[in-house]
């Protein structure tokens, strides 16, 4: 029988997981299909339950359910724990295990695709949700000179700097020094067409631009642009996270490159 996946969300029709998810089982010869569920705002943990029930063998979570989705898990990799957010569930007959394939993804979208070295580095990382908790730990891990997160309710901010000890400031928005090589948008603004009001000042000379939304230029990647930064879209780390997962369910690491071309074109 063919092995069923998923991606939960709300909202979910402008998701690329199912198309990426294709391409990898083509590409690999694995038997699986993969959909995209909406779930109810109050109602993500019984769609999960539905779906392992009729034979899901595991799911994708997104915006914005991560944090919820960590506490549904029995089991959790030592990443997502670190991270308190999941992105990725696996549904076994020992429980689901839960875990955060999205710093990864981020990470391999900088360095192998858009040969980007972090080592050294100041990173301004916008947003402290499910997204944002996902990429704190392996940003870390490439050893930039510094992280500052900036949220717009600074406690969420606080609260995440705290769960990596001291060296990582927090700040709101109005409270950002500047200047940063890179600044990463891990906010959901760029989902409502918004900007997070930044001053043009945080970008320094040369500085990339990296917004997680991906499928349309948002008002960040124009902004940043607008003052001397070059800016790069989340298609890479999307697909680059679903390489992650689908290594994970099915043994197998797809070969991500004609994939994101695909997508591009
Ligand atoms: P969450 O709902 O968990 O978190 C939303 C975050 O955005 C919070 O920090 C929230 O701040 C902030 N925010 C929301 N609206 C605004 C606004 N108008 N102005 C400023 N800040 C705002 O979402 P996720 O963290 O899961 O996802 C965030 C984004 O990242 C989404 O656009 C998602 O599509 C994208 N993403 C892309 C991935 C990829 O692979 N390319 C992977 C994962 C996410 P507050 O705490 O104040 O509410």
């Amino acid at each position: 029988m063919t092995d069923r996946y998923a991606v939960f969300g709300h909202p979910i029709a402008h998701s690329k997981s199912p198309q990426i998810h294709a391409a990898f089982a083509r590409q690999t010869g694995q038997d699986m299909c993969y959909e995209a569920i909406l779930a109810p705002l109050d109602g993500f943990a019984a769609s999960v339950t539905r779906f392992i029930d009729a034979g899901g063998r595991g799911a994708n979570v997104t915006v914005p359910f991560k944090e919820e989705a960590f506490r549904l898990a029995s089991r959790l990799s030592p990443r997502a724990r670190r991270a308190g957010a999941v992105n990725t569930l696996t549904f076994g007959s020992d429980g689901t295990l839960g875990d955060n394939t999205d710093g990864a993804g981020l990470v391999a979208d900088l360095t192998r695709n858009l040969n980007y070295t972090l080592a050294g580095k100041r990173i301004l990382l916008l947003g402290a949700g499910g997204a944002a908790r996902g990429v704190v730990e392996p940003l870390l891990d490439q050893q930039p000179a510094a992280l500052v997160i900036a949220n717009r309710t600074v406690g969420r901010a606080e609260e995440l700097a705290e769960l990596f000890g001291g060296g990582i400031r927090a700040c709101g928005f109005d409270a950002i020094d500047p200047a940063f090589d890179i600044v990463v948008n891990a906010t959901a603004a760029s989902l409502a067409g918004d900007l997070p009001p930044l001053s043009p000042q945080v970008f320094a000379a040369d500085a990339l631009a990296y917004d997680m939304m991906y499928g349309r230029d948002t008002p960040f990647l124009a902004f940043a642009r607008g003052h001397g930064a070059r800016a790069a879209d989340g298609l890479g780390m999307l697909v680059e996270q679903a390489a992650e997962a689908f290594c994970l369910w099915r043994g197998v690491r797809p070969d991500t490159a004609p994939v994101i071309a695909a997508l591009r074109t």
